[in-house]
């Protein structure tokens, strides 16, 4: 079949597009999903420069993020049949762990992801347990399947079940280009929230002003956490979503309010940061972390996409064999929205 790999990891020079890659074969429990679209995630940049304590197995399929039609079933499938129309949630969990009985499937001891783990989606076919495909309706298009599942369901934890997000409320999100940022701003507004977002494009603050977006500040021509306490009279702001991590984090801190929450998933700039304990006692602050969703998470964010709702924008389509230039396109953080690719029509 034909997919993007790596053999090794470094820069995006390291995608091979190749089209001699065995089938997957479902196993036990297992759907073959055939890909139509699939999209990029900060993650396969992160897997395609080498994370700590991961192996890859080459030619290594990359990819989370995707969506097509079952093609094949393998033995004991039941809630699938082949021909259906699905959406993949790319965490894989066990299912028999303590968290896992517990509903919380991305807490799971051997939680696993599509394309760091296991090959993944960038791909003719890939195989996943039955429990990570979700049925999609004829009105929802693979391309806007693949770029909604993923950010989705990870800003849906983080700012529904994780900051629990009330009507009125401020909500500070970082960096409005990306897939994450723009999931948690269209969750936020949906819920009533009033919504600050950051970059460092005038025209990417504009574009997000047009999706709603109440307060808009470019990080590159102000102090963020100054101008939030100088806009709300000092009281500062409810919620920051923050994956950004070293290069945000003060200036996070600074724009959260008293009784404040802080919600991670990331820390695309890098991972080490310095916190003041007594701001954070003082301001009753609450930070927290966040890793993709359970399959309550997952149910609820596929019934928001198959009534219309929550739409992503794609900000470009690009043609499997084209998956580097996708691929750099993420690495210069030029998009606004998710980055597809089209793997068949
Ligand atoms: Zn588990």
């Amino acid at each position: 079949m034909r997919a993007l790999t790596i053999s090794e990891h470094g820069g995006t020079e390291k995608l091979v597009f190749r089209t001699d890659v065995a089938e997957p074969e479902p196993g036990p429990g297992e759907v073959r999903v055939r890909i139509h679209a699939a999209a990029l995630n900060h993650l396969d940049v992160f897997t395609l420069a080498g994370l700590p304590g991961i192996t890859i197995t080459p030619p290594w399929v990359m990819g989370a993020d995707g969506a097509g039609v079952v093609d094949k079933v393998g033995p004991d499938v039941t809630s699938v049949n082949v021909g259906d129309r699905v959406t993949i949630n790319p965490g894989i969990s066990d299912r028999t762990c303590e968290y896992c009985l517990r509903g919380e499937h991305s807490m799971c001891v051997k939680f696993r992801l599509l394309g760091e783990h296991r090959p993944g989606t960038f791909a003719d076919f890939v195989a996943v347990p039955q429990e990570n495909v979700r049925l999609i309706p004829s009105t929802v298009s693979f391309e806007t399947a693949a770029a909604y599942t993923l950010a989705t369901l990870t800003a849906w934890r983080m700012l529904v079940t994780r900051a629990r997000v009330r009507p009125n409320e401020d909500v500070l999100i970082w960096g409005i280009g990306g897939g994450v940022a723009q999931a948690a701003m269209r969750i936020a507004l949906k819920h009533g929230a009033r919504v600050w977002v950051t970059s460092s494009s005038d025209e990417k603050l504009a574009r997000a002003r047009d999706m709603g977006a109440h307060e808009t500040i470019n990080y590159r021509t102000c102090s963020v956490g100054k101008e939030i306490r100088a806009r709300t009279k000092k009281r500062g702001v409810d919620i920051v979503v923050d994956s950004v991590g070293e290069s945000t984090w003060n200036e996070s801190l600074i724009a959260l309010g008293r009784g404040g929450r802080l919600v991670t998933c990331g820390g695309t700039s890098g991972p080490t940061v310095q916190t003041d304990i007594r701001r954070l006692f003082w301001n009753q602050w609450t930070i927290m972390g966040s890793t993709m969703g359970n399959d309550a998470e997952f149910e609820a964010v596929v019934a928001e996409l198959s009534s219309g709702h929550l739409t992503p924008v794609i900000d470009s389509v690009f043609e499997l064999e084209d998956g580097r230039g996708a691929f750099d396109r993420m690495a210069h953080a030029e998009q606004f929205g998710k980055i597809v690719l089209r793997v068949a029509e």
